[in-house]
This record gives C-alpha cells, structure tokens and sequence, in this order.
C-alpha cells in the first residue's frame, strides 16, 4: 500500500515547477508562482532537508568563481524512477530513469511481440522488474510507466487502433495490462508521438514549440508537437502521414489506397528497390533479417559509396520530403525532425530531404523550416517515454509525485 504523504499547496507548486522545467533558480521559482523569494526559500529549504529536492550547482567551465551565478534548484533524481516501455514487431526495450531524465537502466530483448499479445506483456513486466532491481529501486518508488505501440491509440480508452504491424493487437488494452502486471500507474501512447515528445524535450527540437517528427522504419509515423503541447487530434490518430497519397497511380496499399507514402519510403519498401541488384541476394536470402535490419545494412554500405544504396535513400528521402512539405504548408512547423532507422544516414539522407521540403514549402516570412536528424534514433520511444512521465498532464503520474515527496 503507498503511502499518501502530506505536501502542502505551495509545495505542490514548487515540485510541479521542477516536474516540468528541470533545475530552477528561487527568482525563477518567485517568478512563475507569484510566491515571494524569502517564502521560496524556506518552501525549498524544507524540500531540501526531506531529500524531495536538491542543489544544483552552476556550471563554472573554467573552475573559478567570478561573481554569483544564482543557485538553482531541482527534484531529487533519486525521489523516484520513471519506467518507459517500447513494443516493436520483433523487439522490447525498456529503460528506468531517474527523475533528471537520465536513463539508469535499458534492456533490449528481441521477441514476436506481434504473435501474441499476453506473452509479451509478461516478458516486458519481466524487464521492468530486471531494471527495477538493478536500479535498486522497489515498485513504491515507480512514479508512473509509458508504452510505446507502433499503432494509433485511442487515449480514452486506452485500446489500440487497427495497425499491420501487431494486428493481433487491435482492440486490446496494453497499459490495463501492464499494470496488472506490475501494479504501478501505467499509460500508453504511440510511438512517433513519444519520437516527437523525446526530441522536443531532451533532443534536436529542444526549446521549440512547433514540432513535425517522422519516424522512417518499418513503416512511417509522424508525432506532432503543436504550441508546445503534443497533439493527437480528435480520436487520437493526428500524423497518419504514412497514408498520404504521392502517386494516385502507384502500388495498392493495404488501407485500400494506391500510392501510400510508405509503399515507398518505409524500410520494407526501400530495401525491396534492391531486390534485383546484387545486394539482393544478401539482403533477401533465407528472410533472414528484418526490414530495419536490411535498411540498417543499406545505410552501412551507401555511407561507404555504393551508388544503388545511395540511390534508394536519396530516393526515398526526396519522396519524403515533398510529403513534409505539404504537412509544412499546412502548420508552419519551426523545424521537423527525422527519426527511426533512416535517420541513422544521416547527411545522406538530410542533404535530399531538407531540399526536396524546401523546395516544395511556401517560403513565406520570417524564413525556411530546420529541417534536422534526430538525437535518438531508434531509442528515442523510451526517452519520450519517460519523459511524459514526468512533464505529460497524467494527474495519476503528478499525485503519485505529490506522494513519494510527502513520505519523504
Ligand atoms: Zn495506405
């Protein structure tokens, strides 16, 4: 049973200013709650003494006091633990952080997630339980865990939408599930849309209210981060870039449309352009690797001048690229940033796509959109993860943060 602690209202204030903007100084805290600084001072004080906040100091590059930098202030890393748990096709990773953010604990454990959905709902309770010991840390400490699903998720209910890649998945309820499992506070959401929250708060987007992530995989997401707040539209399918036409005349696409934009820039779809080339005995032979595995090999061996693997990047990248500049023309993003398995070609893939968006975006005032590559590749799920975990609007996740601060 936890404990149901006592913070008084100010407090709160203070604890979900630090929840949200990390390390604060006491003129900024004085600032955002309209306390005054000596009441800041012994709120923070207090927190200090009860080991709920700590000091942090200045950063002094050279070593030597010159003047007084404001001291500032942040949660105890070690208050408590977020959890973060992506599902892929063929793959789990989770993570446990600590409440800077920093990531204590990942494992990486590879399993047909889409074969069957209890089973991997058990092994992933497994890894959490792993990492939790590991880190020292009991399931009292839990402040809240995030999934990530490769699906569109309904956010009231908590079910996942239909999706080719766990079909099997469809209708079920993987947080329910989870805390059954696990018995901490659990939500879920989608994967680009935890891409997009990972680069805008910790990653290449950082301090940017307008954000347009695309995740090149197996399959293409999109997350969207809009006035600072991520959105997902009305029933929570917002960023279904992967179904906007590009050729009314290309391949049929399974959702009944011809010419998808993932039927040619997901990894299944640029790979596939190699099938008769010489690549493709290696890359197709015995089914053996998974499409991001045939696109991570592309990748490796365009970066080392392989006129035909550079040739399908620069391909896709430009096929993408005129599809952000439409969804650019439509929200004047500040910059759109690529994640998944593309991203890991980095110039190669950005020096295309950053021409094709521009060259297809109105180029209207103050100037062009950034187009970047992402910090986190194909970890950046987990870190959006546990980064909603402590700066998402889940009362669940903050009363449970009122309560870790009030045992202390
Ligand atoms: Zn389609």
């Amino acid at each position: 049973m936890h404990i149901i602690g006592r913070v008084s209202g100010n407090e709160r204030r203070l604890l979900d200013l630090m929840r949200l903007q990390g390390p604060v100084s006491i003129g900024m805290a004085s600032e955002s709650t309209g306390l005054s600084r000596p009441t800041v001072t012994d709120l923070v004080n207090g927190l200090r003494k009860r080991g709920v906040a700590v000091s942090v100091e200045p950063h002094r590059p050279d070593g030597r006091a010159t003047g007084r930098p404001p001291q500032r202030f942040a949660l105890n890393p070690r208050l408590g633990v977020a959890v973060g748990v992506e599902f892929e096709r063929d793959h789990i990773r989770a993570a446990v952080g600590d409440l800077s953010l920093t990531v204590v604990g990942e494992r990486l454990r590879s399993f047909p997630v889409a074969d069957d959905f209890d089973a991997a709902m058990d092994v992933a309770a497994g890894l959490v339980e792993e990492l939790l010991a590991s880190a020292g840390a009991d399931r009292s400490r839990v402040v809240g865990a995030v999934l990530s699903v490769p699906a569109p998720v309904d956010r009231v209910e908590g079910t996942v939408h239909a999706t080719t890649i766990l079909p099997r998945w469809m209708g079920r309820r993987p947080a329910e599930a989870l805390r059954q499992r696990l018995d901490v506070a659990v939500e879920v959401d989608n994967d680009a849309s935890l891409g997009a929250i990972a680069e805008t708060e910790l990653g290449a987007a950082r301090g940017r209210r307008h954000v347009v992530y695309v995740k090149v995989s197996t399959g293409v997401g999109c997350g969207l981060v809009l006035d600072g707040r991520p959105f997902h539209g009305a029933t929570g399918t917002a960023g279904e870039l992967a179904h906007v036409v590009v050729d009314e005349h290309g391949p049929v696409c399974y959702c009944g449309n011809r010419g998808c934009l993932h039927t040619y820039v997901d990894a299944e779809a640029i790979t596939e352009g190699l099938r008769l080339t010489p690549h493709g005995e290696r890359l197709f032979r015995a089914a053996r690797y998974t499409p991001d595995e045939r696109l991570a090999m592309v990748i490796q061996w365009a970066e080392r001048g392989d006129p035909a693997c550079e040739r399908v990047i620069r391909d896709a990248a430009h096929r993408l690229g005129i599809a952000l500049a439409n969804v650019c023309n439509l929200l004047n993003p500040e910059c759109v940033v690529l994640g998944g398995t593309l991203s890991k070609a980095g110039d190669l893939v950005l020096g295309p796509l950053r021409a094709a968006t521009h060259g297809h975006t109105v180029p209207l005032a103050p100037g062009v959109v950034d187009v970047l590559v992402g910090r986190w590749q194909e970890r950046a799920e987990v870190h959006g993860a546990l980064a909603l975990v402590l700066r998402g609007a889940t009362e669940r996740f903050r009363d449970r943060l009122y309560e870790l601060a009030g045992a202390s």
